[in-house]
């Protein structure tokens, strides 16, 4: 299984993730998740980031390629993994699929979350992650058992900066400008399947499955 989510920020692309890697045995790999731990713990990577992603703005390339050829170097990866946020430029994308091709692998399908921007400032705004575990809330629709607290390991809940809706619209703008043309450049590779990310979160759950069954 090499497959990886394509789609606007808060398109439900992590909340998705996590459960499939888990059901499919292999990595979840967020270059998102990636980076706001390299800026938590203060490394080189982290502080190469961080400026970028206050403003919404896209990290540079050659960083997040050699963040990813590592990554997916790495044992766990080797048998499959998803792919979430990563690649989010044609540049990004020509180098996954060289890198992959060096060691005969070839990605077996994009998944594009369609989802209208009305809904995704919706999502946004109200999103809320476990400083612990990552795991992702919603204020309204999915909020946890106890105010604040993750309902999966307890930690304590928070609102990204970068989720404030002036960089939230930035965001948008910036998915539309360098992210958007992966659809037709995945289209053009015979990879892309779309499915609808608006609605309950098992009903998409079941339609990633089946867009992604040609990558097994
Ligand atoms: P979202 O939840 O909006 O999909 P992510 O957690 O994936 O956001 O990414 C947060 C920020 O990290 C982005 O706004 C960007 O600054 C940076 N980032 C993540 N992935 C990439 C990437 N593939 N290329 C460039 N920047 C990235
Ligand atoms: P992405 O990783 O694409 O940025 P997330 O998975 O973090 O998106 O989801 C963004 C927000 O939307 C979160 O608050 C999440 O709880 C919520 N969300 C995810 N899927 C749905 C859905 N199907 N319906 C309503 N809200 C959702
Ligand atoms: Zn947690």
């Amino acid at each position: 299984m090499r497959v990886a989510f394509l789609g606007p920020p808060g398109a439900g692309k992590g909340t998705q993730a996590r459960e499939l890697a888990r059901e499919w045995g292999v990595p979840h790999l967020a270059t998102g998740d990636m980076l706001r731990e390299a800026v938590a713990a203060g490394t080189r990577l982290g502080l190469a980031a961080q400026r970028y992603m206050e403003q919404g703005a896209l990290v540079p390339d050659d960083v997040i390629i050699d963040l990813m050829r590592e990554r997916l170097a790495a044992a766990d990866a080797t048998k499959g993994f998803i792919l979430d946020g990563f690649p989010r430029t044609i540049a990004q994308a020509e180098a996954l699929g060289k890198v992959l091709a060096e060691t005969g692998q070839a990605l077996g399908a994009v998944v594009f979350f369609d989802v209208s921007e009305a809904e995704l400032l919706r999502r946004l705004t109200g999103r809320r992650v476990c400083r612990q575990c990552q795991a992702t809330y919603h204020l309204v629709s999915a909020p946890p058992a106890k105010t604040g607290i993750c309902d999966k390991c307890g930690g304590e809940l928070y609102q990204r900066e970068d989720d404030s809706e002036k960089t939230v619209r930035n965001r948008l703008e910036v998915y539309t400008r360098q992210t958007a043309p992966l659809l037709d450049y995945y289209r053009g590779h015979s990879l892309l399947r779309t499915v609808r990310g608006e609605g309950p979160i098992d009903g998409i759950r079941r339609a990633i499955r089946e867009a992604a069954g040609d990558a097994r």
